[in-house]
C-alpha cells in the first residue's frame, strides 16, 4: 500500500500492513456472519476458537512448554508491576534488578507492596550510575539466597538496553519482555514468568501476555484483585470477565504472520541485519552517538544522540519531510530513537540509514 510510510513509533508500533488488510477484509462481515469480531460475544464458540488458536500458535512460535499457561489479560504491562508482588511475594523476599526506566518502575510499585507489610523487596544493583548504559557486574549483585522471584526487564525500551542472556539465579526468573518478545529465540523453561504488553511485536495495545509456569500458581495474597489473580484468570482461560476482544484477535493475526515470515528464528536474522546496519551507521560516525555498552545494545529500539543536539529539531522535521515518522528519542534520553521491531522491515531501516547519512553530509 503506498501511503503507509516507514515508522518507528517505540508504541503503540506499527502493525505489519498485511495483517492490517487482513483485519480490514474481515472487518464487516468476519468468517460470512455479517457482523465483526468485536461485534460477538467472548463466550461464543467462534470467538473462543479465535483465543485458542492464538494461545496455539504463540505457544508454537515461543515453543512454550506444556507445564507453562499462557494468559491474554488487560492493564497494560504497567499493572504486571502491581500483579507480580500481589501474586507471588507471599510474605517472602523478592530480588529486582534495575537497568533502566521500566523496570525501575517495577521495583518501585512492588516496594509499595513490601511497604504495606506483604514480604521485602530487595534491589540486587542498579545501573543508574552508567545512566543506564550498562548493567552492573553480576559478581557486585546482593542476591538473596531465598527469594520468590527474580525480576528483570529483557528490553529496556527507553533506554535501548538489552539483556540477551536470561541471568543465572536460583530464583524464578521474571522476565518483563514488553519489547522484545517474538524477537529472538529465547528458551522459556529458563524462566519462571514473561509478560509482554502487546504495542509493540503482537498487536495494538489493550492486551498484556503472560505465560507463567505453574508450580507458581496458587500463591496471591488476599490482597490480590481477583482479576489480576493468575490462578483465577488460567482456570477461566483468560475469560474472568470480558477480556480485549478484538486486541486478541488481531494478535492472532500477527501470530499468523510471523508463521508466515519463517517463525521467531527466521525474523530474528533480519532484526540482527536491520539493528547492525544501524549501529553501524551510528559507530561508523562522528555525528551520531550510541551511549549504550556494545554488549547491551538492544536490537529493537535503538537510541542516539546527534553531536550537536542544537540540531535535533532539524533532525525531525527533515526525516519527516522525508516520510520517516516517530524518530523523537524519549524524553529522559533525548535526542532520537528508532524503534526497529519484528514488522519494520530492512527496507524501512535502509531508508533511515540512507537518510542518516544524507543528512550528516548535509549539517557536518
Ligand atoms: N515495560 C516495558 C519494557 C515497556 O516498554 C512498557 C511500555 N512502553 C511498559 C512496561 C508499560 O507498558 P504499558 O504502557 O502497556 O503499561
Amino acid at each position: 500500500t503506498a501511503n503507509r510510510v516507514p515508522n518507528f513509533s517505540a508504541g503503540p508500533a506499527t502493525i505489519p500492513t498485511a495483517v492490517l488488510e487482513r483485519a480490514q477484509n474481515e472487518l464487516l462481515d468476519w468468517q460470512g456472519r455479517g457482523m465483526s469480531v468485536m461485534e460477538v460475544s467472548h463466550r461464543s464458540k467462534e470467538y473462543v476458537a479465535i483465543t485458542e488458536d492464538a494461545e496455539a500458535k504463540l505457544r508454537s512460535l515461543m515453543d512454550i512448554p506444556d507445564n507453562y499457561k499462557v494468559l491474554f489479560l488487560q492493564g497494560g504491562a504497567s499493572l504486571q508491576f502491581s500483579a507480580i508482588p500481589l501474586n507471588l511475594l507471599k510474605d517472602g523476599r523478592a530480588d529486582y534488578l534495575t537497568t533502566g526506566a521500566w523496570s525501575g518502575k517495577a521495583v518501585k510499585e512492588a516496594k509499595r507492596y513490601a511497604d504495606l507489610g506483604l514480604g521485602t523487596v530487595n534491589e540486587v544493583a542498579t545501573g543508574k550510575d552508567s545512566n543506564f548504559t550498562d548493567v552492573p557486574a553480576q559478581s557486585d549483585w546482593s542476591v538473596s539466597e531465598d527469594a520468590a522471584y527474580f525480576h528483570y526487564c529483557a528490553n529496556e525500551t527507553i533506554h535501548g538496553l538489552q539483556i540477551f542472556e536470561p541471568p543465572q539465579v536460583n530464583a524464578p526468573l521474571i522476565a518483563d519482555m514488553s519489547s522484545c518478545i517474538l524477537s529472538q529465540p529465547i528458551d522459556v523453561s529458563k524462566f519462571g514468568m514473561i509478560y509482554a504488553g502487546a504495542q509493540k511485536n503482537i498487536g495494538p495495545a489493550g492486551l498484556i501476555i503472560v505465560i507463567i509456569r505453574e508450580d507458581l500458581l496458587g500463591q496471591a495474597s488476599e490482597w490480590c484483585p481477583l482479576l489480576m489473580n493468575y490462578e483465577h484468570q488460567a482456570e477461566k482461560e483468560s475469560m474472568s470477565n470480558t477480556p480485549a476482544t478484538y486486541s486478541w484477535y488481531l494478535a492472532g493475526l500477527v501470530f499468523d504472520w510471523l508463521e508466515a515470515q519463517g517463525g521467531v528464528e527466521a525474523i530474528y536474522k533480519v532484526n540482527q541485519q536491520k539493528a547492525d546496519l544501524l549501529y553501524q551507521t551510528i559507530d561508523d560516525s562522528s555525528f551520531y552517538n550510541n551511549p549504550v555498552a556494545p554488549e547491551y545494545r538492544s536490537i529493537m529500539n535503538v537510541p542516539f544522540t546527534l553531536a550537536d543536539s542544537s540540531l535535533d529539531k532539524v533532525f525531525l522535521a527533515e526525516s519527516e519531510a522525508a516520510g520517516l515518522m516517530n524518530l523523537k528519542g524519549h524524553r529522559d534520553v533525548g535526542g532520537m530513537r528508532a524503534s526497529i521491531y519484528n514488522a519494520v522491515s530492512l527496507e524501512w531501516v535502509q531508508k533511515l540509514v540512507d537518510f542518516m547519512i544524507a543528512f550528516e553530509k548535509k549539517h557536518a
